[in-house]
């Protein structure tokens, strides 16, 4: 029997969110459910909810930053029992046999696609995915993560699920590690973990944040070095010298400030999604020390469980505010303002409260 959840809905780009019910699909036999404890608020389901990127699909659930506890599991499960702790990020599905999924890169599913955790068809109950702004989530085995953290620290786990894997993965990929200079632009819910991460591995890390305020947190969070991406002699003094820069900005900006830092065959990897494009890079400061820009989505879910045991092992979470599921539009205000340090996390205990 499909069971009924509770959750908060945007039903429009320009409507707050409120309470939504809907019903989770029955259990089938690799599926697991869990009872969502907590949930991070990432800009992407600000941007997601308010409709700037395309596609949006009302009534729209957003958060895929969930942790919780399991409470059901199908015949065939073994990765997970009940009572244990889980997360589900980004993803809930793909097609499995690609090479892409082979890989557990399922993010480039090379079939269906990845299917996200919200705003994305769902092949079983037809309709769309509903997120993690709700009581609980149904989901194939696959795509729940095991969670060996401390129950105390669960909270400030969630964000690890997208904000974490957004960060990890690019800076796996880059090499990011001793004798390497790895610069963290933007310091929000991703750039904060990015800082974190980066310090972990060994990497020597500059901050880079418009927010003056910001500068002594940088440091706290593992920055080596901060600069003020608005004073251009502090970015002159960092000419030509970066390996790699991890680029999280939320909203469109000159690319050239921070292209010009990178040293020979440096790479800047963008991983801020902003509602509008940046403006074109100028062509002399990518051939000049052959200079690449790239992107990176998300990871797949073995490195997503590889990145929650590097964290448990090395003491990592996010720096979290805890707001019930009623503020969360303002949650979003303060988020486009910079105000939050670093992390909204919902605790799932207020949906009650209706
Ligand atoms: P966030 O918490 O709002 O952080 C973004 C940070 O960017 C801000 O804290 C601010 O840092 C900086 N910033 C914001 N506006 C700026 C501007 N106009 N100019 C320069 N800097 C600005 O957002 P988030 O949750 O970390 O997400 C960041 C972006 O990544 C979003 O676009 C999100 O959709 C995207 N995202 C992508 C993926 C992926 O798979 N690639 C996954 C998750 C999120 P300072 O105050 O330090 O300057
Ligand atoms: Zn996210």
């Amino acid at each position: 029997m499909p069971s009924p959840a509770r959750a908060f809905a945007a039903q429009s780009a320009t409507t707050p969110l409120a309470p939504f019910a809907f019903e989770r699909r029955d259990l089938r036999p690799d599926d697991v459910s869990i009872d969502i404890l907590y949930c991070g608020v990432c800009h992407s389901d600000l941007h997601t909810a308010r409709a700037e990127w395309d596609g949006t699909l009302f009534p729209c659930v957003p958060g895929h930053e969930i942790v919780g506890r399991v409470t059901a599991v199908g015949d065939q499960v073994t990765k997970l029992k009940v009572g244990d702790l889980a997360g589900v990020g980004c993803m809930v599905d793909s097609c499995g046999h690609c090479p892409s999924c082979e890989a557990s890169e399922e993010q480039f599913c090379e079939t269906t696609g990845m299917v996200g955790t919200y705003n994305a068809a769902d092949t079983v109950m037809g309709g769309h995915t509903f997120g993690g702004y709700s009581d609980h989530i149904v989901v194939k085995q696959a795509f729940a993560l095991k969670i060996n953290q401390d129950e105390k620290d669960l909270a400030a786990v969630a964000p690890l699920l997208c904000a974490g894997i957004t960060t990890y993965s690019p800076l796996r990929h880059w090499k990011a590690g001793p004798g390497k200079k790895v610069g963290v632009v933007g310091i929000g819910g991703l750039g904060h973990m990015g800082v974190k991460l980066a310090a972990a591995m060994g990497a020597h890390v500059v901050a880079f944040t418009t927010s003056p305020d910001k500068i002594a947190d940088a440091r706290k969070l593992g920055a080596h070095e901060v600069v003020v991406s608005k004073d251009a002699d502090q970015m002159e003094a960092h000419r030509a010298s970066f390996d790699f820069i991890l680029n999280t900005v939320a909203a469109s900006h000159d690319l050239d400030q921070f292209l010009v830092l990178l040293r020979r065959d440096g790479v800047m990897c963008l991983v801020g999604a902003p509602e509008h494009p940046h403006p074109s890079p100028h062509v002399f400061n990518l051939l000049m020390n052959r200079r690449a820009i790239a992107g990176s989505p998300i990871g797949g879910i073995a490195e997503t469980q590889e990145m929650l045991d590097f964290c448990n092992e090395k003491g990592i979470t996010a720096d979290i505010e805890m707001i019930p599921i009623q503020q969360i539009d303002a949650a979003y205000e303060r988020m486009l303002k910079g105000d939050i340090k670093y992390r909204f996390v919902i605790d799932m205990e207020s949906l009650k409260a209706g």
